[in-house]
C-alpha cells in the first residue's frame, strides 16, 4: 500500500493491537472483530459515496441513527430521526443522547456547526457486526459494536466512546493529521481530550473531580482493568495498557505496531491536557486545544509534539491577550510539558 492511503486507514476505539493480544489468549470475538476491523479500514480508503450527507454551506446537522441489526451493513434500517422520540431500544438512544451532547459542546463551547463545522449530518449505525469489540469513524459515520458483554459492553454505553470518534471526524474535516506516528498520536490525542471535555461536561464534573478516564463505561467484567486508557496516569488502566507518560520512553515504532504507536504514544500529550486542565479547567484546556487545533501551518498533517505544543503555546498567548483564558494558561502549558519532557519552542525555534 502507498505511503498517501496510510493515514486513511483509521483504527477502532479499541487499537488493534490490545485486539490482537486478547486474540492471542484465545479470545474469538476479538479474532472477529479484528477481521471486521481491518475490512472497514480496507473500504475506508474508496472514495466516499456518502458525499452527499455534507449538508452544502451552513446547514442545520441531523443525527440518523441506524440499526445493522449485528450485519456489517451501514446505514442498513432508519430506526430514529432528528426530532424522533426515544425507541425501545437504549442503544440508539444512547447514540442520539451522546452524538446530541457531543455537537451541543462543540456548538455552546467551542462555537463549532456539527463535526465538519458546517453543519453537517451525524449517521450513527447500531449492533454493527456480531458482537463486535469496537466503534468506529468510518466512511464519513459512525459504528458501534455490541460487544461480547465480557471483554466489553456495548460501545454505545461510553459518552467518551461517542465523542471520541465523533472528534475523529472533527480532526479529519480541520487538519488531516496523518494517522501514523505522533501526527497519528496527536489525532488520537485530540479524540481522548474532546471525548474527556464532553463526558465531564455531561456528568458535571470538573477537572478535579472526574477520573480522566477513557472507555471506563464500555469495559466488561473480564477486561483486565478498568479502563482502556487514563490520561491522568498514562500506562495504568489495564494490564494491557502500555502508555508511557514521559519523552524518555518515547521509542520510534515500525508501522506495523500500531501504526508507529498512534494509541501508545497519545498518553504522552494527554498527560499535558490533564496537568492543563488542572491549573485552568477542563474547558478552557479544551478551547485552547481545539483553536491551536486550527493553525494548519504548525500542525501540518505530519505534526509531531513538539510542532503541536509550539500551536498550543501560541494560541495561549492569543486567548491570554483576547481575555478569552485566564492568565496563567501560559505557564500552565510549559509546566505541563516540561513535566513530559516536551520540548517548547519560540517562534525563531530556540528552546525556551
Ligand atoms: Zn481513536
Amino acid at each position: 500500500m502507498s505511503e498517501q492511503h496510510e493515514h486513511d486507514r483509521k483504527d477502532g476505539f479499541v487499537p488493534s493491537y490490545i485486539l490482537e493480544k486478547l486474540a492471542e489468549r484465545g479470545n474469538e470475538t476479538a479474532k472477529e472483530t479484528l477481521i471486521v476491523t481491518e475490512r472497514i479500514k480496507k473500504e475506508d480508503l474508496k472514495k466516499n459515496e456518502v458525499e452527499s450527507i455534507i449538508a452544502g454551506a451552513v446547514g442545520q446537522s441531523k443525527r440518523l441513527n441506524y440499526d445493522s441489526e449485528t450485519t456489517e451493513e451501514m446505514q442498513r434500517k432508519l430506526v430514529r430521526n432528528e426530532g424522533d422520540g426515544p425507541v425501545q431500544d437504549q442503544s440508539v438512544n444512547n447514540a442520539y443522547d451522546f452524538c446530541g451532547k457531543t455537537l451541543e459542546y462543540y456548538r455552546n463551547k467551542l462555537g463549532l456547526n456539527s463535526i465538519d463545522g458546517r453543519g453537517m449530518n451525524v449517521i450513527s449505525n447500531v449492533h454493527f457486526g456480531k458482537n463486535m469489540l469496537n466503534a468506529f469513524w468510518g466512511q464519513d459515520q459512525l459504528s458501534f459494536g455490541d460487544g461480547n458483554g465480557r471483554d466489553f459492553k456495548n460501545f454505545t454505553n461510553g459518552i467518551d466512546v461517542v465523542a471520541h470518534e465523533c472528534s475523529h471526524a472533527v480532526t479529519q474535516f480541520m487538519n488531516e493529521l496523518i494517522y501514523e506516528r505522533q501526527s497519528g498520536a496527536l489525532n488520537e490525542h485530540f479524540s481522548d481530550v474532546m471525548g474527556s471535555a464532553v463526558k465531564q461536561y455531561v456528568k458535571g464534573q470538573t477537572a478535579q473531580t472526574a477520573d480522566w478516564l477513557i472507555g471506563d463505561e464500555i469495559v466488561g467484567p473480564e477486561w483486565p482493568g478498568i479502563a482502556l486508557r487514563s490520561m491522568k496516569a498514562p500506562g495504568t488502566a489495564s494490564e494491557l495498557d502500555d502508555q508511557p507518560a514521559h519523552m524518555n520512553d518515547y521509542r520510534e515504532l515500525p508501522l506495523s505496531q500500531d501504526n508507529g504507536g498512534v494509541h501508545k504514544y497519545s498518553g504522552i500529550p494527554n498527560k499535558v491536557f490533564f496537568l492543563t486542565a488542572q491549573a485552568i479547567g477542563t474547558d478552557p484546556a479544551a478551547l485552547l486545544w481545539f483553536t491551536a487545533w486550527h493553525n494548519r501551518e504548525i500542525i501540518h498533517p505530519r505534526a509531531t509534539f513538539v510542532e503541536a505544543f509550539r500551536a498550543i503555546d501560541l494560541a495561549a498567548e492569543q486567548l491570554v491577550q483576547q481575555g478569552k483564558l485566564p492568565r496563567e494558561a501560559v505557564e500552565a502549558v510549559r509546566n505541563a510539558c516540561r513535566e513530559v519532557g516536551i520540548q517548547i519552542l519560540s517562534p525563531v525555534g530556540h528552546e525556551r
